[in-house]
């Protein structure tokens, strides 16, 4: 990902992301994109539904229902739903998505890339929050906090991209924030069902997706 496409709105106005506050930074966010702004959510917590909606309540939420997610994690869709009155859009897989070996490339993109893609193209998003963090994985290590997403075209905007696994922490109990009924089973990064597994105490976080796969990354965020 590459700063930025309009280098010059972001010069002319000096602004500082890396140093905003995440309230300023989405007020700019929907000042700029209005309802061209969408949010990708993955319902594995509530942590960036939660700050989002504080401040912009009715935004966009995208969750992409690969076919493949546990049944917990669609009842906790529906919860969250309602509890935060979402503006909830349900992608579903590409017509022509098949029962690839899961973990394979091709199945990620059939039900998570191209039908997340279709959408932003079909709405013209101009720009997309996702809740990546630097500390996530590699690929995600120089991630800034705004900037153009190549891939897809249009702005990317990552708030909590400097925090740390203890700030998503403390920010879930400060807030007392409603908990994904798996996370209590040791399953500490919930993607699909057949390619997610409970972490072991002490392993990374991230350690239990894609276990025994050369693959960390979906393609929604590289
Ligand atoms: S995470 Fe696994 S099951 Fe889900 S779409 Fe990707 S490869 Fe398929």
């Amino acid at each position: 990902m590459t700063l930025f496409t309009d280098e010059k709105l972001f010069e002319d106005e000096k602004l500082d992301f890396e140093n905003m506050s995440i309230t300023d930074l989405l007020k700019w966010a929907e000042i700029t994109y209005g309802g061209d702004l969408v949010l990708a959510a993955s319902f594995q917590d509530t942590v960036m539904i939660d700050i989002v909606t504080k401040v912009i309540p009715n935004i966009k939420t995208v969750f992409i229902d690969t076919g493949m997610h546990f049944d917990e994690t669609l009842e906790f869709v529906e919860k969250v739903k309602e509890f935060y009155s979402l503006n909830l859009i349900v992608l579903e897989p590409a017509e022509d998505a098949c029962n690839f070996p899961c973990g394979v490339n091709g199945c990620c993109k059939k039900r998570k890339v191209e039908p997340f893609n279709k959408y932003l193209k079909d709405s013209k998003t101009k720009a997309w929050i996702s809740g990546i963090k630097r500390v996530d994985t590699k690929e995600r290590a120089d991630a800034p906090v705004v900037g153009w997403d190549d891939s897809k075209g249009l702005i990317k905007i990552n708030p909590i991209v400097t925090w740390t696994e203890s700030d998503v922490e403390n920010y879930s109990k400060q807030n007392q924030l409603l908990k994904h009924p798996l996370v209590s089973k040791g399953y500490l990064s919930i993607g699909c069902a057949p390619t997610t597994s409970p972490v072991k105490p002490g392993e990374p976080i991230r350690s239990g997706r894609w276990v025994n796969l050369d693959k960390t990354e979906c393609g929604l965020h590289i």
